[in-house]
């Protein structure tokens, strides 16, 4: 998608802190941090959301969850926890309309989120 920005890192047209990439997907950490690790996982296909999850393309979500698994033990919050948040929508709170999961770690995190 020519204006998604996500698109335009993984095409490479905007730089990113990449700690992952298959033929699938691509992980990168958040530039606004809001723990001390903050990481985004996303499909290379441009999905606007999960709203538009259906049986074709729903195997890149499990795919995502095999790839969180493998970088919080990587990254050492395994253990202690961790939180994987998807914002949908406005009401939401998604910024970017390419779906994404946030994995947030290393402190405490509060519930519920605002
Ligand atoms: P959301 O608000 O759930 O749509 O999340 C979008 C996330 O993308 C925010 O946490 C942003 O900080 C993050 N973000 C936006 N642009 C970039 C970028 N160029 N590199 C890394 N993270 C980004």
């Amino acid at each position: 998608m020519e204006d998604c920005i996500f698109c335009k890192i993984i095409k490479g047209e905007i730089p990113s802190n990449k700690i992952y990439e298959d033929d699938k997907v691509i992980a990168f950490h958040d530039v606004n941090k809001e723990a001390p690790v903050h990481f985004l996982v996303i499909p290379k296909e441009h999905i606007e959301s999960v709203n538009v999850i259906n049986e074709k393309n729903s195997l890149i979500v499990s795919h995502i969850f095999l790839v969180i698994n493998k970088l919080v033990s990587e990254l050492g919050i395994d253990k202690q926890g961790y939180r994987i948040v998807n914002n949908t929508g406005e009401d939401g709170g998604q910024s970017v309309n390419h779906i994404h999961f946030h994995v947030l770690g290393g402190r405490n995190l509060t519930w519920p989120p605002g």
